[in-house]
């Protein structure tokens, strides 16, 4: 069977010399391998995402010189598989809704900061500080029947003791260097976000179900979604999903060492393309010449 790679871009800006690194490392992986590339557009978040943006990511790549297997998988056209790995989390009792606003949890985040540490994740971002997770059958089913708005999180301590010795294959390298056989430490994300009321996913829900529905063997993408393998790993083992490898690569940054971004005009494809350059330019630009 040729090896499966993917290239996943959310539509919600323009793309910039950093994903035009990791589409391309993706369908050099696929050529060198024999393998397939296929291209998935994460567009779950319906707030962010626009259909412009996709039309450019499509005209991008082709441009680069890129093809990939159509039809192309739209995560917003198939939100019920999702909905039914969320099913399968929720009837192992691993998932709890919790009703606090944004401006409600970072109130109890600076409560629980003002009497001590509070645990961050590897974004930076405070684990979820709330109590939902101990409301009654009866609480959650009268906050739900009034309307209120919650999101879906995962018992991550009750999914870490179900799992032991999670591990992934890195074929690339993490922030720190690590490489090889890496430990999974999905606790250090906390309750993370599975789905809200409205959105029967997230990110790390989706990502893993279509990486395993597509049958993708090796998650070529950019270091920054290093730490989040871990939490892929742990949906995938409680939800029965395969293991693909990981090769997280290095990111492009800017003059000043920052990570590009999607309004960043200097390194927008678009831009560069405007201004001259080439699609073998842009390989050289970003080290792949
Ligand atoms: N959609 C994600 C992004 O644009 C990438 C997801 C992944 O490669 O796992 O950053």
């Amino acid at each position: 069977m040729p090896p499966v790679f993917r290239f996943a871009p959310s539509p919600n800006g323009p793309l910039h010399l950093g994903h035009a690194y990791s589409a391309l490392l993706n369908f050099d992986r696929a050529r060198a391998t024999g393998g397939r590339l296929l291209l998935r557009i994460e567009d779950i978040d319906a707030t962010r995402c626009r259909p412009e943006y996709e039309t450019a990511i499509y005209e991008d790549l082709a441009w680069l010189g890129m093809t990939w297997e159509t039809p192309v998988r739209r995560q917003s056209e198939y939100l019920s598989d999702y909905r039914t790995a969320l099913e399968k989390l929720s009837a192992l009792g691993l998932v709890y809704p919790a009703f606090e606003s944004r401006a409600e949890i970072a109130r109890l985040v600076a409560a629980r900061e003002a009497a001590g540490p509070w645990p961050r994740d590897p974004d930076g971002a405070p684990h979820y500080p709330g109590t939902a997770k101990s409301l009654s059958v009866d609480e959650r089913a009268r906050l739900i029947d009034s309307g209120a708005p919650y999101a879906l999180r995962l018992d991550m301590a009750c999914a870490c003791r179900r799992v032991s010795g999670l591990t992934w294959n890195e074929l690339g390298e993490g922030p720190d260097g690590a490489r090889g056989i890496v430990q999974a430490q999905p606790e250090a994300w906390g309750d993370v976000i599975l789905a809200r009321k409205e959105t029967p996913t997230s990110y790390h829900l989706s990502v893993v179900v279509d990486d395993a529905l597509q049958g993708i063997g090796e998650v070529v993408r950019g270091q920054d979604l290093f730490h989040a393998t871990s939490v892929h790993r742990l949906l995938q083992v409680l939800l029965s999903l395969p293991e693909p490898a990981y090769r997280h690569h290095a990111l492009i940054r800017d003059g000043e060492g920052r990570k590009l971004s999607k309004s960043s005009r200097s390194t927008g494809l678009r831009e560069l393309r405007a201004a001259g350059a080439t699609p073998a330019g842009i390989r050289r630009l970003v080290g792949l010449g």
